[in-house]
């Protein structure tokens, strides 16, 4: 056995070691470029080294890094919730801090929970969720994600959550077409609901657009209203994990604008500190705020780092950063030109089998053929194969692969908002030239 200290995700795996980045680049120490196709893990949303943030997190660092939320609050945290509230959809949304994704799908879990506890229906305790999901890695974000390479070695300790079929049309998983289906997807939400019972539901969740389970699935226009509706109806809160979809990556400030709902409770993560610090938050309206501040008075959750100010203006300058320079339109402009150039590159591509997505998160899915749709086995490994050929070639890609039953090959392709047009363009010949090379080793020629 080869000694080593970090536990990387692959401990066998060379991995390169970065030296630094500027706006869609990074660089290795070995002074290789690497355009970043995926802002990291769909993250660094306003691009690397950008010295207004270096300087706010000087600023800041100059004055004090760490508080514990039980003894201060700070100017920054205090202003970083308000201006979430100020951009959110109806504008009347509380924050609590914590310090990834996965944190603040859970958290919101726990907020529904006590949120029933105080409203005197304990028995409202479950967090239901679709099939097709990734809410996080921690037990409770797991349990209600239907992940199934990321669940599977932990099934035992997890609770059976994800239970709804999700708005997948391009394999509708109900085995309908869009749009005589009528939505019949968002009805197996009424359908899980009598199975289980209301009683026992304190809250439905559901990422606005799917990311890491499926790639960049846009659910069909009235979709969340109909999802809402059904939860009004069954006294059943909604919350929206905006962890991948949310500050400006899909041409709006948080995803369910493109729907027109307004979500009970909110999860954010990955670009609200564009990777500049870890950095997430659970939001939550006045009126899942109103029996808390009724009853306890206090949120049964919170970690060491919630909220401190270090973090709190880092993200601060990541939201003025945004707002200066106008990306959430440049994410709904650029996506557009980006996802038209895929489109036309997919059309020469026999084993690109769909290009989906909004704004600047969007999603290439492999298929054997075309026309039936049909999967490639699972140990070939496209996906893996996609992303390895992509980034030796200076292209980094996201994997939502192996999502469905461990089956399935996507990747994600969501460059930061900043990326320029002859980026994009260094972007999409990259990437036809690293699927035509895996095209070639995995099928027979005679299929091109
Ligand atoms: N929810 C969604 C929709 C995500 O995409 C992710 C991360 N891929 C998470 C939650 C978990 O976030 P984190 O990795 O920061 O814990």
């Amino acid at each position: 056995m080869k000694r080593e200290h970090v536990i990387k995700p692959i401990l066998d795996h060379p991995y390169p070691t970065i030296q630094y980045g500027k706006g869609v680049y990074l660089y290795d120490d070995q002074g290789k470029a690497y355009i970043d196709g995926c802002s990291g893990a769909v993250t660094a949303g306003i691009g690397h080294g950008v010295q207004e943030i270096v300087d706010a997190m000087m600023e800041q660092a100059s004055k004090v890094s760490f508080v514990y939320r039980s003894q201060f609050t700070s100017e920054p945290a205090e202003q970083l919730a308000k201006k979430l509230s100020d951009l959110a959809p109806g504008n009347d949304y509380w924050t609590f801090f914590v310090n990834s994704g996965s944190e603040a799908t859970e958290t919101a879990m726990k907020m529904a929970i006590q949120y029933w506890q105080e409203r005197g229906r304990p028995g409202k305790n479950k967090v239901i969720s679709r099939r097709m999901s990734y809410h996080g890695i921690t037990m409770g974000a797991l349990s209600m994600s239907g992940h199934v390479l990321r669940r599977r070695r932990f099934i035992p300790l997890l609770a059976d959550l994800p239970v709804v079929a999700p708005p997948y049309c391009y394999r509708c998983p109900l085995g309908k077409t869009s749009p005589s289906c009528q939505m019949a997807c968002a009805d197996d939400l009424n359908t899980a609901i009598k199975r289980i019972g209301a009683e026992h539901i304190a809250a439905f969740i559901a990422e606005p657009i799917i990311g890491a389970a499926g790639g960049a699935i846009v659910p069909p226009a009235g979709y969340y209203k109909k999802i809402k509706e059904i939860c009004e109806q069954h006294d059943i809160l909604f919350i929206a994990d905006e962890v991948m979809t949310g500050i400006a990556r899909t041409g709006a400030m948080f995803g369910m604008e493109h729907y027109g709902v307004e979500p009970d409770l909110i999860a954010l993560g990955k670009g609200m500190s564009a990777g500049y610090t870890p950095m997430a938050a659970t939001m939550a309206k006045d009126h899942v705020m109103e029996p808390i501040l009724q009853g306890s008075k206090s949120i049964m959750s919170g970690h060491t780092y919630s909220a401190n100010p270090q973090s709190a203006a880092i993200s601060l300058a990541v939201l003025a950063y945004i707002e200066k320079h106008q990306l959430v339109e440049a994410a709904e402009i650029k996506g557009t030109i980006l996802l038209n150039r895929l489109r036309q590159m997919a059309d020469g591509i026999a084993i690109i089998g769909d290009v989906r997505g909004q704004g600047l998160l969007i999603a290439l899915e492999f298929v054997a053929d075309r026309t039936e749709k049909r999967m490639f086995a699972a140990n070939i490994g496209v996906t893996s194969r996609m992303i390895e050929k992509a980034f030796h070639k200076g292209l980094l890609v996201y994997p939502a692969g192996g999502a469905v039953d461990g089956e399935g090959d996507a990747i994600i392709v969501a460059p930061p908002l900043v990326i320029t047009e002859e980026e994009i363009d260094q972007l999409v010949r990259i990437l036809a030239e690293s699927i035509r090379e895996v095209m070639a080793e995995v099928i027979p020629s005679e299929m091109e």
